[in-house]
């Protein structure tokens, strides 16, 4: 009897084995980028977890394949700049096939299939696309949706309102801002659900088969792997599992949340960890930001007033060039431009990381302001000062150092102190590079319970402490100076 079925596997083996190419890790491991709100792909759960169809598939390939991952997930279009950009080395976002992409991206085997479809308040009397004329309509950027609004915007005659995350596009239909949305429709069906007061009205278009992908080119291992594992995990049942688990049980609404989200108390009691980690890289960004920027902002201060004209000039041009540039546009081009730009001269990858981007940025950014302060500052004490003192024969940096410093640093102070404020404010612009620091944390919690309200609340109140306490400290240190 043994020896039968060890004959029976000896003959099955090589049948198995047919076609499935083996492949195996290259790197140590592979970050992963997703998007930040996507249920049932990719959400977080009510301990602040990222789950989601998505997340355990990646991770269950990731353990029967024995390769290691780090999962981000700054938003669907984030993720889609993060990985051609190198900063990650694969995407799992419920993210389609489509002919566009293929030119871009190299796909795996598919593992869902998705249409996108329309969705409306329940009370909404919009029934067709006909209805949607010179109405808006949400979608997010970047995706497949997008490009179906996009192709049939003369026809039908909508407004099309794009968004960064799918917390805020719902959000704004929940409250009226626009008056549908598009998305995928296991996505809608989904919030449905989850209790949200939705429908859709109208039958779903394919968008395309829903698969992991890799930058064209790029990581051909990650994709052998993930066909591998899918296969494996498909063979097993673990993939039905996965499945099931997010789809099949859509009466246990929400059933691990045990905190009410609804109350501030509630929110704050389930998020707070996360709130403090956000708080910590947002105070963290804001400090080593400012301390970078006062360096570089009294380098360039001093030259404005230098004697010399070229390092009066090269201040100018620093000035100028920064503070005319939107710090958004800065943060963007330093995270995605540059190693975009790397990358088409060398042929290398050289992805940033996102919080030394944003940390850059800020600090070119107040550095320009600074030296605005630093030149102020030092050209309002009188001239004659200035004159006097070199009518004795003292040098122009002892000069500088002993009589115009320290009467025009007590006038700076103020507004370095001003400067601070508003280097930590932001902080908040950055997070569009998908750095989740203390703005983007309350998006994503709002992303899954939908309490704007009160979640936004809770962060300008928590700005608004963190600014007034460190004002306070600032003023009692500029009198200690002074
Ligand atoms: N399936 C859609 C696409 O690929 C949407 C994906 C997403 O929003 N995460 O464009």
């Amino acid at each position: 009897m043994k020896k039968k079925i060890l004959a029976f596997l000896l003959i099955l083996f090589p049948i198995f084995s047919l076609g499935v190419v083996k492949a195996d890790t290259v790197k140590s491991k592979y970050v992963i980028a997703s998007d930040s709100s996507f249920a049932p792909f990719v959400f977080q759960d009510s301990s602040n977890e990222y789950t989601g169809i998505d997340m355990d598939l990646i991770k269950a390939i990731a353990k029967d394949q024995g390769f290691e991952i780090e999962i981000t997930n700054p938003g669907f279009d984030a993720a889609i700049s993060a990985v051609q950009a190198g900063q990650a080395d694969g995407i799992i976002a419920g993210m389609s096939v489509t002919d566009a992409r293929k030119a871009t991206f190299d796909f795996s085997d598919s593992y869902y299939t998705a249409n996108t479809i329309l969705g409306v308040k329940e009370s909404s009397t919009i029934a067709s696309y006909e209805d949607l004329k010179d109405k808006t309509v949400g979608v997010k950027n970047g995706t497949a949706s997008q490009t179906f609004l996009t192709e049939n915007q003369s026809k039908y005659g909508y407004k099309i309102k794009t968004f960064a995350d799918g917390a805020s596009m719902y959000d704004s239909l929940n409250t009226g801002a626009i008056d549908a949305v598009m998305d995928d429709e296991p996505v809608l069906k989904y919030s449905i659900s989850q209790g949200q007061k939705l429908k859709t009205p109208i039958a779903g278009t394919p968008i395309g088969e829903t698969a992991f992908a890799v930058k064209k080119g790029t990581n051909p291992e990650l994709i052998q792997m993930f066909n591998n594992g899918l296969a494996n995990l498909k063979a097993n049942g673990e993939f039905q599992k996965i499945l099931d688990k997010y789809l099949a049980s859509e009466t246990s609404t929400d059933s691990t949340s045990t905190v009410d989200e609804t109350t501030i108390w509630g929110l704050l009691q389930n998020n707070y960890k996360q709130l403090l980690s956000g708080l910590g890289i947002t105070l963290a960004l804001a400090l080593i930001s400012f301390a970078i920027a006062i360096v570089i902002g009294i380098i360039f201060g001093m030259f404005s007033v230098s004697p010399y004209k070229s390092l009066r000039l090269i201040s100018e041009i620093f000035v100028d060039v920064i503070r005319g540039i939107p710090l958004m546009i800065l943060a963007a081009f330093i995270f995605w431009g540059i190693p975009n730009f790397i990358e088409s001269i060398t042929g290398q990858q050289s992805p940033i990381n996102d919080f030394v981007a944003g940390t850059i940025a800020l600090s070119l950014n107040a550095a320009a302001y600074i030296a605005e302060i630093v030149r102020g500052g030092i050209q309002a004490v009188p001239v004659g000062q200035m004159e006097a003192s070199r009518s004795l024969g003292i040098s122009y940096g002892k000069t500088m150092r002993k009589i115009i410093l320290p009467q025009a640093t007590k006038l700076m102070l103020p507004n370095f102190v001003n400067q601070f404020v508003i280097a930590l404010k932001d902080t908040t612009i950055v997070s569009a590079i998908g750095l989740v620091e203390l703005f983007q944390t309350g998006k994503i919690i709002i992303a899954r319970n939908y309490q704007s309200f009160k979640m936004y609340a809770i962060l300008a109140i928590f700005y608004l402490v963190i600014i007034t306490l460190l004002t306070r400290l600032a003023k009692r240190l500029e009198k200690r100076i002074r």
